[in-house]
């Protein structure tokens, strides 16, 4: 079956920005900290460089995109995140400090998206209605908890290349083939290192080619901290500026993308009893 996809296309491209910064450091390194600081100024070029890279690109595209910036973020970087909402963007949730879902209870999962919304809309003047996982980490029961909060959709789960539905939450699903982090991400001592932007540039337009042709969404993920330097900001734009051309291509963000799934008949509808035990209840 065909997807029908806003404004008639083919296909949908959305272009997401990860706001993580230091936040997945100082989750994970919370209780054994030590006094090293190489990891943190990395990720601290994120806000302080990469994501005015990554803005100044979609500006000179037209290109709107969804940036999921985790509380904290929110909170100790309010310019950044006000300057992606003036220009346009719009803000989703990811967590508050980057926990991962099955770390916490459900209570604690509310509170902490509930105390990130309430950041976001200090920022933007409006409660966020998307949220995705930190490090794409899930369980069940989140839904719930998302739908207690009045999120509408979820950006998380790769259980389909189209928008489905899952326990009367939207999703849009993600894949870690188009996102940078797998690439990119390389903090010294590494096994490998960072993948060149060519084969990047090469990999994703093959994506981009093969959701026209098969009618699928392609949801590209990318960090400022590693996307946001020059020459891969230079990438991006290179492979984006044709997808913005193609009047058989839509790019809408995703939150317009789950508004126009919802108003659709139909669709894959996944329960919570098929997706997996509630962990939260
Ligand atoms: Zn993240």
């Amino acid at each position: 079956m065909t997807y029908p996809w806003p404004g008639g296309t083919r296909a949908a491209v959305c272009l997401t920005i990860d706001f993580d910064g230091e936040s997945p450091y100082l989750w994970r390194s919370r209780e054994t900290r030590g006094p090293a600081v190489g990891e943190l100024e990395q990720r601290r070029y994120g806000p302080r460089r990469g994501i005015e890279n990554l803005l100044a690109m979609t500006d000179g595209l037209g290109l709107r995109t969804t940036v999921f910036v985790p509380g904290w973020i929110a909170e100790e970087y309010p310019a950044q995140v006000a300057a992606a909402h003036e220009r346009g963007h719009e803000l989703a949730l990811h967590g508050w400090c980057h926990e991962p879902p099955t770390g916490l209870t459900g209570d604690e999962l509310h509170d902490t998206l509930d105390r990130a919304a309430r950041t976001l809309a200090g920022v933007s003047g409006a409660r966020p209605v998307g949220y995705r996982s930190p490090s794409w980490d899930m369980t069940a029961g989140v839904f719930p908890v998302l739908r207690s909060l009045g999120i509408g959709y979820d950006s998380s789960l790769m259980g389909d290349d189209r928008p489905y539905e899952v326990d009367g939450v939207v999703e849009i699903p993600v894949d870690w083939s188009t996102d940078d982090a797998p690439y990119y991400r390389y903090v010294g001592g590494d096994p490998r290192p960072p993948t060149p932007t060519g084969p990047i540039l090469d990999a994703w337009t093959r994506e981009i080619a093969a959701a026209k042709a098969h009618g699928t969404l392609c949801m590209l993920t990318v960090h400022p901290w590693l996307s946001g330097r020059p020459a891969r900001v230079a990438v991006l734009e290179e492979l984006l500026a044709p997808v913005v051309a193609d009047p058989e291509l839509c790019t809408p963000t995703v939150r317009e993308l789950a508004e126009h799934h919802r108003a659709q008949a139909g669709g894959r509808t996944v329960s919570l009893d098929a997706l997996g035990r509630p962990a939260h209840d």
